[in-house]
């Protein structure tokens, strides 16, 4: 079986320094905020192009601590999508604010910034953009607007580590970015992690606070709202060491997308043109209206694929009643015709042609 994901193939060629940094923290007998987490937020900060990196424990509560430190409070609005997979919504009520949906553009299923301006209201306080797939949304409109407008503009780079335009990448945009470090993302842990950037000191300040109880001083809590959220040693000793290496994975990933968009031969298929500095390939997601044929003639040829994701936000079924008056075509139309390759760093060249002989191979 072609896998989506093969992380023990992915750390395989480092597994004695990734075993070396799990036995130093070991030995070190410091487990949560010490110098392997200030460490990689230098380390990540740095390749991010920010001023600050403060990790927490996975990329959904980086979103909610990063809306709270913005400014959003009970009641308020925030704008985002309805097809990134849930987290920024689960962040959002998260801060008992209400999220807004608007809906995406066809062709790189990103945020659709003509929809935008219509929806930047009074009562909205902040809007999450998501890079989704690894592509970067349209971020220099989305802040250029959220300026105007007086509102903040974070960022879900979750599936975008790396993702660049020209001098800005991915977290450098907006007033913070959002980051995980789940297991599979193009920059993943052993476990759940993530990381919120920003180039404005006093969000990093509040971050750094409402990531541990609120406090501005051990045992003196200053900031309502505070969590527990950090990162802990072992997993930031890890995401230093896979840290480095990013960069290559992004480019395997990109070149197999290029094979991709290039020798799949088939008009059942709308296969997109991925890569570029900008789109770092996250996942690799192919349109059809023949979603459940093609999925099923792929498992039978040894491909595993899935959908990401099968279920707007908007109609989960405990949002159903909430959003009834809310309608996203393009977010619903995709919602049933797009199909998940397995696109990641680990794959051969043999198991790429596998799977564009797979997609030639189905008939509709
Ligand atoms: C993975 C992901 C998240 C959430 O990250 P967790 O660490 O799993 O909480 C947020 N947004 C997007 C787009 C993601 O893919």
């Amino acid at each position: 079986m072609i896998a989506l994901n093969d992380l023990q193939r992915l750390h395989a060629p480092q597994i004695a320094e990734l075993r070396d940094a799990v036995g130093r923290v070991l030995d070190s007998g410091r487990f949560v905020l010490g110098s392997e987490c200030s460490r990689f937020e230098g380390e990540f900060a740095a390749w991010c192009g920010t001023r600050h990196a403060v990790g927490v424990a996975n990329g959904t509560d980086a979103l909610e601590i990063a809306l709270r430190a913005a400014g959003v409070r009970p009641n308020d609005t925030v704008i985002t999508v309805a097809n990134a997979g849930g987290y920024a919504t689960t962040a959002i009520l998260a801060c008992k604010a209400t999220p807004r949906y608007v809906d995406v553009d066809s062709a790189t299923m990103n945020l659709d910034v003509r929809h935008l301006a219509n929806a930047l209201l009074p009562d909205v306080r902040a809007v999450v953009l998501t890079h989704l797939y690894g592509r970067l949304g349209p971020a220099a409109d989305v802040a250029r607007l959220c300026r105007a407008a007086g509102v903040a503009l974070i960022e879900d780079c979750a599936q975008a580590h790396g993702a660049r335009d020209g001098a800005c990448g991915a977290g450098a945009f907006g007033d913070a970015g959002c980051f995980s470090f789940y297991p599979t993302k193009n920059l993943g842990a052993l476990g759940d992690g993530g990381a919120i950037v920003t180039d404005d000191d006093a969000l990093d300040a509040r971050v750094r606070r409402l990531r541990q109880y609120g406090w501005e001083a051990k045992y003196h809590a200053v900031e309502d709202g505070g969590r527990n959220s950090r990162l802990d040693e072992l997993q930031a000793a890890v995401l230093s060491r896979k840290l480095p290496r990013v960069a290559a994975g992004n480019a395997r990933r990109r070149a197999i997308a290029q094979r991709y968009a290039t020798e799949i031969d088939n008009a059942a298929l709308d296969v997109p043109h991925r890569g570029g500095e900008s789109d770092v390939v996250h996942l690799f997601v192919v349109r059809t209206r023949h979603r459940a044929a093609l999925a099923a003639h792929l498992a039978r040829e040894g491909v595993q694929t899935d959908v990401h994701y099968p279920v707007p936000d908007h109609r989960q079924p405990f949002l159903t009643a909430r959003f009834a008056a809310t309608t996203l075509p393009v977010t619903e139309a995709l919602a049933d015709e797009i199909l998940t390759l397995p696109c990641h760093p680990a794959m051969t060249d043999e198991e790429v042609s596998h799977v564009v002989a797979a997609c030639a191979r189905f008939a509709a």
